[in-house]
């Protein structure tokens, strides 16, 4: 007799994989046994195409990349399940929704979790939130503190059970008990329900409740004057629109517009926090057009919707530019809904928005990290390499490359911010021994003095590796291009910054593979990285090319004081502090600025979303093309000659105008093209992009959340 042995790698653990193969592998008649090892999961069968066709059908959180057969000379009477083995590198599953299921229990009296804030199964729960080392199993994750009931042990052996080996597995008698904290006393509660109704009562009164979710804890609180108010002096967060969360589509209907795509997104298992088009002002929770939605994604949010009925906002508990919180130390509001199931891993809600029915994650984390995305560039040469590239400055996220897969980490914030950047340090130590990694090569920036290049230097030194350095604008590019396989390509790369190989500040970029062939033209940026928090600087220095002083002094009324007006004009005649930019961020902020939508960047991306926000239909405006050069300065001279036009037609001509040339450029080479940086999620020059057959990033964030993959992509595509 003869037997297969498979060797599957994928998301094939803690997702619900084994019971799902014992099960169908019994039902099949087939004999063999399944087991998890450190690199994936093994399963030996006596019927090769009977278990390839069971593979078709594994449940939807668990994805089979590859496997390899060989053939033994083994019998087997019976199948079975094997203890784990080995060490090795087995995917951590990201953290899930609350499935269908559970939420079906949640809400049936006779159901012994009825209620149960912190009901999971093999298919849902927390899951790489939770985990301390792998594999993934119940001693290695923060579960391990509790001990399993009668009955939850029964369920847990049971391979036929829902929570056979459900490393989440928890009751009312056996698993985490909330606690909470009202005015900053613990308040003492018979039932579990009677603090989640307490809290829910505290938010409907229009307090802040600080409330321990799966990646960190939130601040919760109604969408009224008084509370947002309050909520943005805690913390400091002056104008950035915060995220809301809504029972059901239904609720976030009453506020948004919601398409067929969307509505996949928001419902997904990765329950991403989606930016939708307002219905209402809702002014106190964004200034823009949009609002951030997500819906429940644990029993506990649910819970707490069964004692509120409108939406409420859910903003990570951090201040300002800090790290997410994950402990109840770290709260600083006074009234706090806890638990004692320890968050090992912090991790934000994933962004997200749909362009043309075209998903652009904004930001990658929760429910998505740390499953690994395949990289097919260099697939043959360079697969054996094990690459560490450390990503940029602004929405830091580190990339580890090992058997032709990328393992992006979360969302880590911006890394000039020193906890952020200790944070950033501890996760990178805790991927390697997640992944067994051993970088033998390391990628950065090419900026000298970002954080994360100054680490790089520092790990190059002591694991004596060498590292590269990576133009920041080509990372974006080659990003795009590695998610669809091209190899042969044009990219277009724009956002605010980044060092470019001339020394000087890039940003509005076209490549032909990794040589730059096209840009934006250069701006002179008057006061440096300033002109960035207050664009009027940028426009200040683009109109004196071509407006008397006079004029242009006209257009700076309201945003400067003569004095400052003076200096100003001081420092361009010097050239004094006045680096020079192709960035595409810059124009699109010093519109912003003309126009008299924002003045001041209080957030990232602030100015030039603003601009978004208040578009309509574009003018016509034909764009200016000198050599490979798409002109700025038209935009300026269209603006100021028509200022008393419509100004959210001339907003959206900025956008169009840029979109346009840049594309006209890039499309000469007569190659694929693809559009990556932070503008890219710009609904106008995106949607402009797409309708050209144009390619985006749809795994990986296009702002500097994806540099990470680029740096290694570019790696990957241009090594020998
Ligand atoms: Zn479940
Ligand atoms: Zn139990």
């Amino acid at each position: 007799m003869v037997s297969y042995k498979f060797f599957i790698r994928g998301v094939v653990q803690g997702v619900g994989f084994r019971p799902f193969i014992y099960n169908a592998c019994k039902k099949a008649g087939l004999k063999g046994y399944v087991q998890n090892t450190g690199e994936g999961v093994i399963v030996e069968v006596d019927d090769k195409e009977k278990l390839i066709r069971i593979l078709k059908d594994a449940p939807k959180l668990a994805r089979v990349d590859s496997f390899n057969v060989e053939l033994t000379s083994n019998t087997y009477n019976d199948f079975s399940i094997r203890e784990s083995k080995g060490e090795g590198f087995a995917e951590i599953p990201p953290d899930l929704y609350l499935c269908e299921d559970c939420y079906e229990e949640l809400n049936n009296p006779s159901n012994r979790r009825y209620k149960y804030f912190f009901n999971t199964c093999t298919n849902c729960g927390p899951r790489f939130s939770i985990t301390r080392k792998i594999p993934y199993d119940r001693e290695t994750t923060t579960m391990n503190e509790f001990k399993m009931c009668r009955k939850c042990r029964e369920e847990y052996t049971n391979p036929e059970n829902r929570r056979y080996h459900a490393q989440t597995i928890a009751c009312f008698d056996c698993g985490p008990r909330l606690r909470l904290f009202a005015h900053g006393k613990e308040v003492k509660k018979k039932a579990e329900l009677d603090y989640i109704r307490e809290a829910a009562e505290l938010i409907k009164k229009g307090e802040i409740v600080a409330i321990k979710g799966i990646g960190g804890f939130h601040l919760a609180c109604r969408i009224s004057d008084d509370a947002v108010r309050n909520l943005r002096s805690i913390n400091r967060r002056k104008h950035k629109p915060f995220a809301v969360m809504c029972r059901d589509t239904e609720m976030a209907e009453r506020i948004a517009y919601v398409s067929e795509a969307e509505k996949r997104i928001l419902e997904s298992v990765q329950r991403p926090i989606l930016i939708l088009k307002k219905k209402k002002l809702l002014r106190e929770v964004s200034e823009l057009d949009t609002v951030g939605i997500m819906l429940p994604y644990t029993a506990l949010h649910y819970l707490l919707f069964d004692f509120i009925n409108e939406p409420i906002i859910m903003t990570s508990s951090n201040i300002s530019d800090e790290p997410i919180t994950r402990s109840d130390e770290e709260q600083f509001v006074k009234n706090v809904l806890t638990n004692d199931r320890v968050i090992e891993n912090s991790i934000d809600d994933s962004l997200a928005k749909v362009i043309q029915n075209r998903v652009f994650l904004i930001r990658r984390s929760r429910g998505f990290v740390p499953a690994s995305i395949t990289i097919k560039f260099g697939e043959k040469t360079r697969s054996k390499k094990q690459v560490l590239a450390l990503g940029a400055e602004m929405n830091s996220a580190f990339c580890i490359y090992k058997n032709g897969r990328a393992i992006l980490s979360q969302y880590l914030g911006t890394t000039s911010n020193q906890s952020a950047f200790e944070n950033y340090k501890r996760t990178v130590e805790k991927f390697l021994r997640f992944t067994n990694t051993k970088p033998d090569l390391l990628i950065c920036d090419l900026h000298p003095t970002y954080n994360t290049s100054l680490f790089g230097e520092f790990l190059s030194e002591k694991l004596k590796v060498p590292l590269v350095r990576v133009q920041h604008h080509k990372a974006h590019s080659y990003s795009a291009a590695a998610e669809h396989n091209l190899t042969d390509f044009v990219g277009i790369a724009c956002d605010g910054l980044g060092f470019g190989e001339d020394n000087t500040i890039w940003g509005g970029e076209i490549f032909y593979k990794n040589k730059r062939i096209g840009h934006l033209e250069p701006q002179l940026q008057l006061g440096g990285d300033s002109a960035a928090v207050y664009p009027a600087k940028m426009l200040f220095s683009i109109l004196s090319k071509f407006l008397t002083k006079e004029e242009r002094d006209k257009h700076m009324k309201g945003k400067f004081s003569a004095k400052e007006l003076e200096i100003m004009q001081k420092q361009l005649d010097e050239k004094f502090n006045c680096p020079l930019t192709t960035s595409c961020g810059r124009i699109l902020d010093a519109a912003s600025s003309l126009l008299g939508f924002c003045d001041k960047r209080t957030y990232e991306g602030r100015p030039a979303m603003m601009l978004e926000a208040n578009s309509t239909k574009p003018y016509d405006l034909e764009p200016v093309i000198k050599g490979n050069v798409l002109m700025t300065t038209p935009i300026f001279e269209f603006l100021t000659s028509n200022i008393d036009k419509d100004k959210k037609r001339l907003a959206a001509t900025v956008q169009q105008y840029l979109a346009e040339g840049l594309y006209e450029i890039a499309s000469k080479k007569g190659k694929p093209i693809v559009f990556s940086g932070g503008c890219a999620y710009n609904r106008i020059m995106s949607s402009f992009m797409i309708r050209k057959g144009v390619y985006t990033n749809e795994k990986v964030p296009a702002g500097d959340g994806g540099i990470s993959f680029g740096q290694v992509s570019y790696y990957l595509a241009n090594s020998t």
